[in-house]
């Protein structure tokens, strides 16, 4: 009889592990079933922005592999509409609920791979049944959201709250929908993922794009009449709000395997060894959302959320699965994204990272251009770089600006994992022509003022 592979979550980690272990394991020696709650499998979550914009069209282009595809050419049979309640250790059974049918089905395991992402966060005035509240988690979230931007009587107004990576990219998506759109943030600026100075630059460029935005404020309930959302309250008065998208971050999805008794690390997330096993017990692995891993330059568990995460942490359970031998190093929290025509990026630590790990150490901003400064199109780009004292070690890096600021995080991200320092970073190899820097390229500047800064 062959071996059973069951899977929980169909997205991004659970089915990059099924393929890999597909790949070097035959049907009849290895049974692959995936467990999925939701209507989709491998869809892109990260497209949900740009389907809500109407940058990309169709639903349907942002989904990777559909179920028929999995079965037809992997031989990997999808479970779409039935949620996992429970993972029973000691018989080796997830037993799952039929959402389309109704009714109860209990699976054996040999091998189990717990890949349930992470939950919204969705505070309790939001759950109230109110008409016009969306997450955007899921592409059904997305189709929701869609939907009520066609219905009748049209929504205008907008607000978004939360300003992490998701409510900016939201309010971008919605400005370009023509929507007057209000962010609403506790802190005292959007994108808390970029040090303040840098944030500042973001927070007026969406200023400069329409957005309004009320910082130090935060959401304590809805208004609505017959049933539709017509404004937030906050402690400031209400906002109007015929639309309101809530992007307050995420936690790990935990429950089933904390109620299985699998170990939970400090950042509330899953633990798993470096090979993406879960510690403790035989062949269950874990990937994605659901999982905290080693962020290399603080050496603390983090739990970074992220697609790029996902995929590369659920190929390395599937090639181990499949009797391969693959490990996933940890992270260094990298990330872009992009603001209308305003780009971030950012890697390794903020200053309040460096500083919370315990680290000495130098940070400075430059402000140079993305293209020779005669060449057209040229932009304003800053650049932020962070440095241990005395060493010159890179520990982070922050770039704001407008074309081609984003994509060189890449380079700075490749200098920090290999533990270079500013000094050696000033003599990088790195291309030039007018159309694409200035002969100086502004990651070199950058490196130049913090050698200057650490005193050399
Ligand atoms: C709007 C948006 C934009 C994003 N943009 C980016 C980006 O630009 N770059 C980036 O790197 N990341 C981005 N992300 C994050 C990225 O989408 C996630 O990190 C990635 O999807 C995580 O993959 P995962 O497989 O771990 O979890 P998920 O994609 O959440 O998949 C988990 C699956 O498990 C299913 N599931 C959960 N519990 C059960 C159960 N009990 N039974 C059965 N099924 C279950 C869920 O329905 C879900 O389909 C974005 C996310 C969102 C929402």
């Amino acid at each position: 009889m062959a071996e059973r592979l069951i899977v929980i979550g169909g997205d991004a980690a659970g089915m990059a592990a099924a393929s890999q272990a597909r790949r070097r394991r035959d049907p009849d020696d290895l049974e692959i079933i995936a467990f999925e709650r939701g209507q989709f499998t491998s869809y892109s979550a990260c497209g949900i922005p740009y389907w809500i914009s109407g940058l990309v069209p169709q639903r349907d282009q942002l989904i990777a592999r559909d179920p028929t595809t999995f079965r037809e050419r992997f031989d990997i049979g999808v479970r779409l509409r039935h949620e996992v309640t429970a993972v029973d250790l000691d018989r080796r059974e997830v037993v799952a609920r039929d959402l389309a049918n109704g009714g109860e089905v209990r699976e054996r395991f040999d091998t189990l791979v717990y890949a349930t992402g992470a939950h919204p966060l969705r505070p309790a005035w939001a759950r109230t049944g109110v008409e016009g509240v969306f997450g955007v988690q899921t592409l059904d979230d997305g189709a929701a959201l869609r939907d009520w931007l066609d219905t009748d009587p049209r929504p205008r107004q907008a607000v978004v709250v939360g300003g992490g990576y998701i409510g900016v990219e939201m309010a971008e998506a919605l400005i370009q929908r023509g929507l007057a759109v209000t962010l609403v943030e506790k802190a005292s600026q959007p994108m808390s993922t970029v040090d303040p100075d840098m944030a500042k630059l973001v927070n007026d460029a969406m200023h400069g794009v329409g957005v309004q935005i009320r910082t130090d404020l935060e959401v304590t309930g809805l208004q609505e009449r017959d049933g539709r959302v017509c404004a937030v309250l906050t402690s400031d008065g209400p906002i109007p709000a015929d639309l309101v998208v809530l992007g307050l971050g995420v936690r790990p999805n935990v429950a089933l395997a904390e109620a299985a008794g699998l170990p939970i690390g400090p950042s509330g997330a899953l633990r798993v060894d470096r090979r993406m096993r879960v510690p403790g017990v035989d062949d269950v692995w874990a990937a994605g959302d659901c999982v905290e891993c080693l962020h290399r330059v603080s050496g603390m568990p983090v739990h970074i959320p992220l697609g790029t995460h996902a995929n590369k942490q659920g190929r390395v359970a599937g090639i181990n699965i499949g009797g391969g031998y693959a490990t996933f190093p940890g992270v260094i929290g990298t990330a872009v994204i992009k603001v209308c025509d305003l780009e971030v990026g950012r890697t390794g630590l903020r200053e309040q990272d460096a500083a919370a790990a315990g680290f000495e150490f130098v940070s400075v901003i430059t402000e140079s251009t993305n293209r020779a400064g005669y060449f057209p199109g040229s932009r304003p780009m800053s650049v932020k770089l962070i440095a241990e004292r005395p060493t010159g070690r890179l520990l982070g890096a922050q770039i704001v600006g407008w074309s081609e600021a984003a994509k060189r995080i890449d380079a700075l991200a490749v200098a920090l994992w290999n533990g270079m320092t500013v000094d050696d970073m000033t003599a990088l190899d790195l291309g030039y022509a007018p159309p694409y820097s200035p002969v100086w390229d502004p990651v070199l500047i950058a490196a130049r003022k913090a050698v200057e800064a650490l005193g050399r």
